[in-house]
């Protein structure tokens, strides 16, 4: 409490009003007490000569003149009265028989008397026992000190007068220090008061409330720090506004980037890293705390990278394959400019890798798919041209097997500019409510003659209560004829086929089952590539463009296309489509 500054200075303001009134009451009591004193003295005195004045005659006279007077003035004046010889005897005494008192000679008052023109003491009474006020003056008869007249009061009188006195004295005083500490309570609150606001409005500043304000009251020096503290809060809030803006920027494009980002310092500790390496490398931002690089990614390879940036200060690059997913990972390791450490950046580059495949093996495979054809055309027309022209029914025969690789050439570049056209999305499919029941009979018809040359049974299960698609129907019966197509072409005589439709909540799920000899799992997630072929030895007919160019149909419906097979044991082909809303 004692440590606060209005606690201080209420307390000197205290200390000095109790010192100053204290020290003033006092004096002022003592003050009275003296003057008080003097003044009964004077009194007394006064008194004492009267009575000495009377008392000239009794001299003269008896004793018992002067017992009466004395007696009878001590009544008066209401004190003591007593006549003392010159020698000490005491002569008369308003309060006791004079024959029993000793002799007052020996008295300072009475001595003082004699020898000056008064005297007074104060002291215990033996003859009444009680402290007094005694003054007595010498009485003289034709010019000579006859006795001493004597007037007392007892001082417990003295001190009621007195007591009265300075009861009033010290609790006027006591009123005014009351009054005076409750001002200086109120002086050093109301003085302090502005700075306690101030530390207060600081604290709550610190804890982050940065939009806290004094309000300036008074225009002295506390309503000025108040005025500069206010703008100095002002500015403070208007640069962390700021800054908060900043970052948040900051965080928001850090953690939107597709790409891995990583901050370290000079020692590898991981500083910050943002959503997408997160995701990565499966760990969460309350672990990498307090981590190194390779304690939270746990590659050998990136960490070499990394370190590699730290050693030099340059920018290092490189291409490294992450365990579990087989990410194959582009890393970029940049030093910070101005001050030690790295930034690392992941790019994710495992779906650029496997289009790069893919365009390598379409490359591949349609220079492998042209050469066929064109092999054999070029093999029949030397052959014709070396002669052989002269025999019509073998020129009739080649030109036959001529024109049916011509039509391979034609069907594939037909194939091909289809798919194109589909996949950048030129041909645009008329969509419509589309009964699948209907399609669905249609392509059984279709597909009637191949399925009895191949020896297999083709059977459909549609479900009776099977809504409408929304879907286009040509498009739909390409992609039935192209997978009941594989079905046949892959499934030995005497299988079967087995084609499903049923809804699935706002789906309509259509199945190609087959018998046949199913697609080896290793090439279960590549057969919708264009020109990908399971197993190239067993490939017969087929340009491997018949998946690629349903799964683009299929897909332009919003709908899905997937394959579930055992190898040796039958292939099933899965698509979903939308189902048509109700009008
Ligand atoms: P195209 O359809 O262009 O005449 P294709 O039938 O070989 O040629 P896709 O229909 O795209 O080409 O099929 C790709 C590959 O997938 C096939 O070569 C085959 O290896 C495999 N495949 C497709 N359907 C089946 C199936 N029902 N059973 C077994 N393998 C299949
Ligand atoms: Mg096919």
């Amino acid at each position: 409490m004692f440590h606060s500054i209005r606690w201080r200075l209420a307390a000197a303001f205290i200390a000095l009003i109790i010192v100053c009134i204290g020290g003033l009451s006092a004096y002022l009591v003592h003050f009275v007490r003296t003057n008080y004193l003097s003044n009964l003295e004077t009194q007394l005195i006064s008194q004492a000569k009267l009575i000495g004045d009377v008392s000239e005659t009794s001299f003269a006279g008896e004793g018992e003149t002067m017992q009466a007077l004395a007696r009878q003035v001590g009544e008066q004046i209401d004190a003591r009265v007593t006549i003392i010889g010159k020698d000490g005897t005491v002569l008369a005494d308003s309060e006791k028989d004079p024959a029993e008192m000793e002799n007052h000679g020996d008295r300072p008052e009475v001595i003082e008397a004699i020898s000056s023109n008064a005297g007074t003491s104060i002291r215990h009474s033996t003859t009444l026992g009680c402290d007094m006020l005694y003054v007595a003056v010498p009485i003289t008869v034709n010019e000579e000190i006859a006795g001493v007249a004597r007037v007392a009061l007892p001082l417990t009188e003295i001190d009621k007068s007195l007591e009265h006195v300075s009861r009033t004295v010290v609790g006027g005083a006591a009123i005014a220090a009351v009054i005076a500490i409750l001002l200086a309570i109120y002086l050093a609150r109301t003085t302090t008061e502005p700075v306690k606001q101030l530390t207060l409005i600081s604290r709550r500043m610190a804890e982050g409330k940065l939009d806290q304000r004094i309000r300036v009251a008074s225009r002295d020096e506390i309503g000025e720090l108040a005025g500069v503290f206010n703008q100095m809060a002002a500015k403070l809030e208007e640069m962390v506004n700021l800054l908060t803006t900043e970052r948040d920027r900051m965080v928001a494009i850090l953690s939107n980037v597709a790409d891995g980002i990583l901050v370290v310092d000079g020692e590898s500790g991981v500083i910050m890293v943002n959503r997408a390496a997160e995701k990565m490398f499966h760990f969460s931002q309350n672990e990498i705390l307090g981590h190194t690089f390779i304690e939270v990614l746990r590659d050998h390879e990136i960490d070499e990278i990394l370190q590699k940036c730290l050693r030099t200060g340059e920018q290092q690059t490189g291409f490294v394959k992450i365990e579990p997913g087989k990410q194959f990972l582009g890393v970029i390791a940049t030093p910070l400019s101005g001050q030690s450490g790295s930034v690392v950046l992941l790019q994710d580059l495992t779906e650029l890798q496997r289009l790069e495949r893919i365009r390598r093996d379409f490359v591949a495979n349609i220079s492998h798919e042209l050469r066929t054809p064109i092999a054999s055309l070029k093999l029949l027309v030397e052959t014709l041209q070396d002669g052989a022209t002269d025999d019509a029914v073998v020129t009739r025969d080649f030109l036959g097997k001529m024109s049916v690789e011509v039509d391979k050439l034609t069907q594939m570049t037909g194939e091909l500019s289809e798919l194109s056209r589909i996949e950048s999305g030129k041909t645009s499919l008329k969509m419509e409510p589309v009964s699948i029941r209907e399609v669905v009979l249609q392509v059984i018809k279709r597909m009637h003659v191949q399925t009895e040359r191949g020896k297999l049974s083709l059977k459909a299960d549609i479900s009776p209560v099977l809504p409408q698609a929304m879907a286009s129907k040509e498009g739909i019966e390409q992609v039935l004829v192209n997978l009941l197509h594989n079905a046949v072409k892959f499934t030995p005589p005497g299988g079967r086929i087995d084609l499903r439709a049923v809804a699935e909540g706002d789906t309509i799920r259509i199945s190609v089952a087959d018998t046949g000899i199913g697609i080896p799992t290793i090439d279960l997630p590549r057969v919708f590539e264009r020109f990908y072929k399971a197993d190239k030895a067993r490939v017969g007919n087929g340009t491997g463009l018949g998946l690629a160019i349903a799964k683009h149909i299929v897909e332009a419906h919003n709908g899905r296309i997937w394959v579930e097979s055992i190898e040796g044991k039958g292939s099933t082909f899965i698509f979903i489509l939308p189902v048509a809303s109700n009008p």
